[in-house]
């Protein structure tokens, strides 16, 4: 119980700091120094700003826990009942921004990971760490941690309302751009109209059919913003025209099989029209972390899925449900970090959170305290199928 209220209070004060993407330093201090006061036996914080707690075990096996510190804003406080940064305790519930995604989850895995650390070395590493700009960059920073730790099981707290996740679908920004040729639009005849051929372009987008998958659900299409140059245009015919559509990838897409159909439509409406002229590319963003670190980064985040039939992937699961025999398998709809070590990098991943993803983002948004003791105890168990598995 007095953990408990420790892990309770933690989370409150974790919410009372806020930490846009790009904004976490606050947040990680916080998050290593309780690390340090658990006495993990070695904590330190990445060129990327990202916090690393280390239980160090007898093997080099290590299993890794993490969770995104970022959260995204609150773009007006005053929509909000409860103060968003004031991790208010009313009808067992923790109200605030990231409470749900996914501060409170972070902190449940430090604190269940601390547990292990007693009197005896265990068998196998545990490693928990806090990543930043998730909320912009799935998997990204995540990275770091990956390639130094190379972890034989990740377990990403993202909300799953404690079902065992064991696949998402991943995304991708693609970039459309329509050329033309300015002119005064009193003799459009003089010029190629930009947004006449975007329009072509997307009234044709639309029929592109995209895969579907009987766990993840369908690859979505969908054009999500516009806009022409010059903007505004003062009696211009406007010579380009850019859109981004957002992709939603299934486990087995990758960049080629993606930029693909709208290649062969740029390709043939070229050939019925001479002035028709367009690119499609992933989107590629610059930007840079609160330590300093700048990073280039392709929008391009794969999905992943895994076998429920893997004999850890059983374990675990058998191990969960002998708890709680609700518990289902299951699969994340949006994106996560897991994108970078199990889309990318094929480790072996799970998801498992309280809360739901539906809380996530919005305003008052907030976690059930009845589902942050039951994580708890699911973390302990992940862990403990991690350490006693002789595979
Ligand atoms: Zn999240």
């Amino acid at each position: 119980m007095q953990t408990n209220n420790n892990v309770i209070r933690s989370i409150q004060k974790f919410i009372q700091i806020p930490s846009p993407s790009g904004q976490e330093e606050k947040t990680a201090n916080y998050l290593k120094n309780l690390m340090i006061k658990l006495n993990y036996d070695d904590v330190y914080i990445d060129e990327w700003g990202n916090v690393i707690g280390i239980i160090n075990g007898k093997s080099s096996e290590t299993i890794l826990l993490e969770g995104h510190m970022d959260a995204v804003n609150v773009d007006n406080q005053t929509d909000w009942k409860y103060a968003p940064y004031g991790a208010q305790i009313k009808q067992g519930r923790i109200y605030g921004r990231g409470s749900s995604d996914m501060k409170s989850a972070l902190i449940i895995m430090v604190y269940a990971a601390a547990d292990f650390n007693n009197n005896s070395i265990i068998d196998k590493n545990i490693v928990v760490a806090g990543t930043v700009q998730e909320e912009l960059f799935e998997g990204v920073a995540q990275a770091n941690i990956i390639d130094e730790i190379k972890p034989d099981l990740v377990v990403i707290g993202e909300a799953s309302d404690l079902n065992l996740c064991i696949g998402q679908r991943g995304r991708a920004e693609l970039k459309i751009t329509t050329y033309g040729k300015n002119a005064h639009s009193s003799s459009p005849e003089k010029g190629i109209n930009s947004i006449k051929k975007m329009i072509k372009l997307l009234n044709t987008v639309q029929d592109i059919k995209v895969p579907e998958d009987s766990d993840l659900g369908k690859g979505i299409l969908e054009v999500v913003d516009i806009k022409s140059k010059p903007y505004p245009a003062h009696s211009v015919i406007p010579n380009l025209c850019l859109a981004t559509i957002d992709r939603r990838l299934l486990h087995d897409e990758d960049k080629e099989f993606v930029l693909k159909p709208l290649k062969n439509i740029i390709k043939k409406l070229k050939n019925n029209d001479t002035d028709f002229k367009a690119k499609v590319e992933i989107a590629d963003t610059k930007s840079k972390t609160y330590t300093g670190k700048s990073f280039q980064a392709e929008k391009f985040f794969p999905g992943w899925k895994f076998n429920e039939e893997n004999s850890l992937i059983k374990s675990i699961y058998n191990n969960l449900k002998s708890e709680k025999p609700e518990t289902k398998l299951d699969y994340y709809s949006f994106c996560t970090n897991g994108s970078y070590s199990a889309g990318k990098q094929n480790i072996l991943t799970v998801g498992y959170g309280p809360s739901q993803e539906e809380l996530a983002h919005i305003v008052d948004e907030y976690i059930e305290i009845e589902q942050i003791e039951k994580a708890y105890q699911g973390y302990i168990n992940i862990i403990e199928t991690f350490l006693n598995n002789n595979v």
